[in-house]
């Protein structure tokens, strides 16, 4: 590895990225290469920068070359080649991590999978029903094409408009996520992955053995295509409610698990998210927010529930439109809001029952906290989001975090932090060079407490 001289960073060097350049426009094309300084720096980065401890760090890294190909077939070519010149390769969707996730921290190709986007089959049928799709397909025009069959994503990221691929390499769960869980608990039932092995060919994986290629950041190879589960298309209908104050907003929360079926999303945001968020009639900044997307059939009698529990309906709201603007109002858009009027707040994904039992113990970790939560069966997850100070403070908030009894997960951090041993099982036979999204993988498997030495 070299660095270049003009930006101090990681490069594979002039005379290796022509000779890429030459051997992959020989393979997709000259025209889906890229070596434009502005659209380089535009697709080097992604979300890292919602983090003021990574803002800090940026820029980390810049590609040399980007390829675009147009189908999931050139992927395993263009990985070959990468092998056997021994170029670092970060794939990348839409960029849409937030942790700099998709950074090419050592420099070399950054593989940008966005165009290879065909929705191959759907299959099977109710609660069997499947798709298979290239992984630069958009979940939104995912959920679009099973729509015609009757049929529905059964989860999907607040970032809708992020790819499969993306999501299922980088992301962890949304929308959907109260029934199914995470994209690695049986969403997945089959995947092409390409190696960086020098084979040029495709591994396809199914069931348990797909797990290793989930939420890995691509270290384990580049998702090509996916096949994954569907449910049966349902009516859904937004719910807003507003509730004086957080205690009550929580017991408004709490009272949708008594829903059957139970919300495909519920989420909790205290006053001084609400006032951060997009206006709109539905939200009063006074008061918490409380808003769910439920089945039309139970749409009273989530109503009746919200109120039982202290909170007063504002609005409800038909069809997937506008339960998909509740989607785009949950999980870490409630940071994405706050940080527009006030920058200077950082937030760490949360879970645990302190968040609803005993929220002023949670606040008292980092002075100035304000709460988002999303139900879950368990227990809640959220963002937690407060005032930034050092990256110290931070990292003892966590641990005092966890002495309470709540767990987080650090968006401050762009190593890959949950299934190492999974990953760790595979890498070596998938990518022996250690080229695939380099500079992910901590050398002694530190889980999610992992954080840079001071
Ligand atoms: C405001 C905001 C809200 C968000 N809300 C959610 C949410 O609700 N739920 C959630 O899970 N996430 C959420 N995220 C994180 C992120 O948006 C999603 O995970 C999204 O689905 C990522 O998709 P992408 O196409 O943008 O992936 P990218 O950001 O391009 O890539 C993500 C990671 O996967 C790797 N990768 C990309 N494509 C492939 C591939 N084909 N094969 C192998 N590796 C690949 C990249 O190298 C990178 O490491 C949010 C982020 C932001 C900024």
């Amino acid at each position: 590895m070299t660095t270049d001289i003009g930006t101090g960073l990681p490069s594979i060097g002039a005379a290796r990225a022509r000779e890429l350049a030459d051997r992959l426009g020989a393979l997709i094309g000259a025209d889906r290469l890229s070596t434009d300084p502005a659209k380089i720096e535009r697709l080097s980065v992604d979300w890292a920068h919602m983090s003021p401890i990574l803002s800090a760090q940026l820029p980390a890294g810049r590609a040399d070359l980007i390829a675009t190909p147009t189908s999931a077939e050139q992927i395993p070519e263009i990985l070959r080649v990468a092998y056997q010149l021994e170029v670092p390769v970060t794939p990348r969707g839409t960029g849409l991590g937030n942790y700099g996730q998709a950074i090419p921290l050592h420099g070399g190709l950054l593989l940008d999978i966005s165009a290879c986007r065909a929705v191959e089959e759907i299959g099977g049928e109710g609660d069997g029903a499947w798709v298979r799709a290239e992984a630069g397909v958009r979940m939104r025009e995912l959920d679009t094409a099973v729509a015609a069959h009757g049929q529905e994503l059964r989860i999907y990221p607040s970032t809708k408009g992020s790819t499969l691929g993306g999501f299922l390499a980088g992301g962890s769960g949304g929308t959907g996520s109260i029934t199914y869980g995470s994209n690695a608990d049986g969403l997945v039932t089959a995947l092409d992955v390409a190696p960086c092995d020098g084979s040029g060919a495709l591994i396809h994986a199914e069931g348990e053995e797909t797990v290793p290629y989930i939420h890995a950041y691509g270290i384990t190879g580049v998702i090509v295509r996916a096949t994954v589960r569907l449910a049966p298309r349902r009516d859904w209908v937004a719910i807003w409610a507003a509730a004086p104050d957080y205690p009550t907003g929580t017991e408004a929360l709490r009272a949708l698990l008594e829903l059957d079926p139970e919300p495909r999303l519920a989420s909790l945001d205290e006053q001084a998210v609400v006032a951060a968020l997009p206006r709109d009639p539905a939200l009063d900044p006074a008061r918490a927010s409380v808003r769910a997307i439920v089945q039309a059939h139970v749409v009273d009698a989530a109503a009746a529930l919200l109120r039982g529990a202290g909170a007063e309906v504002l609005a409800v709201r038909p069809g997937l439109v506008a339960a998909d603007r509740i989607t785009a109002l949950s999980y870490n858009h409630s940071t994405f809001h706050l940080q527009k009027r006030h920058p200077e707040y950082f937030h760490l994904e949360v879970a645990g029952t302190p968040l609803w039992d005993d929220p002023d113990t949670v606040r008292s970790v980092y002075p100035g906290t304000v709460l988002h939560l999303e139900l879950m069966r368990e227990r809640p997850i959220g963002m937690l989001m407060a005032p930034y100070v050092s990256p110290d403070q931070v990292y003892t908030g966590m641990d005092a975090l966890e002495e309470i009894g709540v767990s987080y997960h650090s968006p401050h951090n762009w190593m890959l932090d949950r299934r190492l041993d999974d990953v760790r099982a595979v890498v070596g036979r998938t990518d022996p060079r250690g080229l695939l999204n380099p500079g992910k993988l901590t050398p002694d498997g530190k889980d999610a407490r992992w954080r840079p030495a001071s």
